[in-house]
């Protein structure tokens, strides 16, 4: 099996992949960036948190537009991970309206970006249809 980079630092590979969030010590905020201090509380203790890997879409747009090389349409939302807000495109799904629908439950898949000169593979994330 060729040798696996994830594309984003919370993105944890292997058998189980899965985001992982800093939280908030103090008011529990999750957050997907580096961060000196909460938005939320200006704590500034954090934590390593799993991020669920099932949820249910809270918005999405259909992308029918964007920079040359990257394939359209494409479907961005903002995802419901069991109360984690996770900004993340929906992959293997039909990009139009007939298949898309607030709330649908979804689960973590990753996907091949690229593959570097050595054979390693940059690997990314979204979400998938449950049982689609
Ligand atoms: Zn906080």
């Amino acid at each position: 099996m060729a040798q696996q980079i994830p594309l984003v630092d919370y993105l944890e590979l292997g058998e189980d992949p899965h985001l992982v969030a800093n939280e908030c010590t103090t008011c529990g905020a999750r957050f997907f960036d580096r961060r000196n201090a909460c938005a939320a509380c200006e704590g500034s203790d954090f934590t390593k948190v799993r991020v669920a890997t099932t949820g249910e879409v809270r918005a999405f747009t259909i992308v029918a537009f964007a920079a040359p090389g990257i394939p359209v349409p494409f479907v961005a939302a903002v995802v419901d991970c069991e109360g984690t807000s996770v900004r993340a495109n929906l992959i293997n799904v039909t990009p139009d309206p007939e298949h898309l629908s607030l709330g649908m439950k979804v689960r973590l898949a990753t996907e091949v970006i690229g593959t570097d000169d050595n054979g390693t593979e940059a690997v990314g994330f979204g979400f998938e249809p449950l049982g689609g």
